[in-house]
This record gives C-alpha cells, structure tokens and sequence, in this order.
C-alpha cells in the first residue's frame, strides 16, 4: 500500500507501526513505537483502567473492524471512558495500515486508557505489529488446553454489573496467569470453568464445539450472559456456518459436552481457530475434515 505521507516514516521489516490519538479532538499521529510514550501516572500502567480490542489484518484490510469498534466503544461505556469515536478510530487504523510493512498477517492493538492520573483525557493508541505466521502451527496441528475453575458461578455476571464481566478492559494479569500456568503444566492454552460447573471462555479466547445432528453440522457455544466476553470470531464463524445450512446453538455447555463433540476449537481474532487436541490429558476426537471447513468459514488457508 502507497504512504500517504502523513508524519515520519517509522517502520523497517518488523517494527511495529504505532498511532497516538489525540482524544480532545481525534486527530492523531504517527509515532515512534521504539520510544516511550506513555506518563508513568498513566493509569492504563498503574491500575489496568482501560480498555481494548485486538483485530487482525490480512495483507493491509483489517478484519472485522466495525465489529471490533462497535465492541469498544461498548467496553468504553462500560467503564465511563472517554472515547475519540469510532471515526476517528477508522482513521487512525487507517495511516497505521498504510505505514505497515507488507505483511501477510497483522495485529491491529487499539488501546484506550483512562489516561494519566488528574488528567481529564483519555490516551488512546494504534499498535500495528507483525504477526505472519505465528499462529499457523496452532490452526493447523492443534493445541492442549487445561480445564481452570474461575472461581465464580455463571450468574456473577447478572448479580454484579460493576464487575464490567462482557467488556474487553486491559486487567488481563489473571488471564495471562492462567496460560502460564497451562504451560508449566505442559498445555497450550486454557479453558475456564465455572464454580458451578460450565463452560466459559479461554482466556484470550471463546469456545466453540461441533457435532453431526441430523446429518447437519451443529456448532454450539456458550452465552456472553454467563459473564464471558461476545466474541467476534465466533459470531462471524457462526454466521458463515449458517450461511452453509450448518446449526448454530449459543447454550450451556460442560466439560462432556466436549469430550462429546466431534471437534472443539478456541476461537478468537488473531490466531482465528485452533483445534483441541488433548483437553485435560485426555485425548479428543479430531475431524481434520472438520477443522479445514470451520477454517475456511473464516476465510484461511491451513498452511
Ligand atoms: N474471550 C476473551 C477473554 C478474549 O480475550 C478474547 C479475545 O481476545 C475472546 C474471548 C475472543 O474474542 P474475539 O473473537 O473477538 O477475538
């Protein structure tokens, strides 16, 4: 894609592109991403009060963007943050996109904080960095995932609004815990359960099961309502599938409700899918039929 010439040149081969945006009034500008940006009383740094979205672009197009704004701006009012708008997002995206190098595959960061401590402005960033082929091998070969209690019932999300459960806000501390602790443990990934027994979410990630029904396909997920984030990627592999005369069911699910299933995946924008191979140790039954098709709803080639 040709630059438009707008600021400094930034990126060589790998690094990444970065965009301020100015909150008062939307304009933004091209930065340096080697240099800091960000005031140490920023409370993105100091308390996780922010929200985000991370979207992937393919050969310079984001992908989904308006599902991702139309997300963000949710998760912006959940937690009462100034937010520049989804114009201005666009077009930040945008000059981001075109200072890119030309990567296959890219991930897109929109970051928005609460901003530095005693300002009345939010900070808000774009964050353009390579992402090609990291996630081939997990689309392709399959992952491990471990079953992790969350520590709460599939209905804290109803008695407990301020807990901000469906909106994508920067505190992640426990989500990354958790896929550090899958690893000491030998796995991949993770899926949360909750105390009362069901199906959540990976921590960067939504689940999403298949079965035959009826000589149809029928893919099932669990409901935002029990406190998980909406998912992008399933929506969209969920309105692909349909569109093929596939099944959709959002519902309750529990752990052998996937062991039942002809395939499982953690679905999510960057990596898209990738199949459980062995949840808990316990090896699942694997359709490579299965996983090229639900791959191809989304629009990728295994490499
Ligand atoms: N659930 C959580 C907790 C996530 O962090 C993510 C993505 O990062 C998802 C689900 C999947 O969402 P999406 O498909 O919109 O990327």
């Amino acid at each position: 894609m040709a630059y438009d010439g707008f600021g400094p040149r930034i990126p060589a081969k790998h690094t990444s592109v970065l965009v301020m945006i100015d909150c008062r009034d939307g304009t933004h500008a091209l930065a340096d991403a080697t240099q800091p940006q960000l005031h140490v009383t920023d409370l993105a740094a100091t308390r996780g009060d922010g929200v985000f979205e991370a979207m992937l672009a393919r050969d310079g197009v984001p992908c989904k963007p308006e599902a991702h704004l139309h997300r963000l701006q949710a998760s912006a009012q959940a937690a009462e943050l100034l937010d520049p708008g989804a114009p201005a997002w666009r077009d930040a995206i945008a000059t981001a996109l075109r200072a890119s190098g030309p990567w296959p595959e890219a991930l897109v960061k929109l970051v928005l904080s609460r901003g530095p401590e005693g300002s009345d402005t939010s900070t808000a960033w774009v964050l353009v960095s390579d992402c090609s082929e990291q996630h081939d091998a997990a689309r392709r070969d399959g992952i491990d995932v471990l079953l992790l209690d969350r520590g709460y019932d599939s209905t804290l999300n109803t008695r407990a609004p301020w807990l901000m459960m469906g909106a994508k806000t920067l505190s992640y501390a426990v989500n990354m815990a958790a896929m550090r602790h899958a690893r000491r443990n030998g796995a991949d990934d993770v899926i949360f359960t909750s105390s009362d027994g069901h199906i959540l979410e990976g921590p960067t990630s939504s689940v999403v099961i298949a079965s035959h029904r009826e000589g149809r396909v029928l893919l099932q997920t669990p409901p935002s309502a029990c406190g998980i984030l909406a998912g992008t990627t399933q929506a969209l592999l969920f309105d692909a599938a349909q569109c093929l005369g596939w099944r959709t069911e959002t519902t309750m699910l529990a752990p052998a409700d996937i062991y039942a299933a002809e395939g499982a995946w953690l679905v999510s924008s960057i990596r898209l899918a990738a199949p459980i191979n062995r949840l808990d140790g316990r090896e699942l039954p694997r359709s490579q039929a299965l996983n090229q098709q639900v791959l191809a709803l989304l629009d990728v080639h295994p490499a």
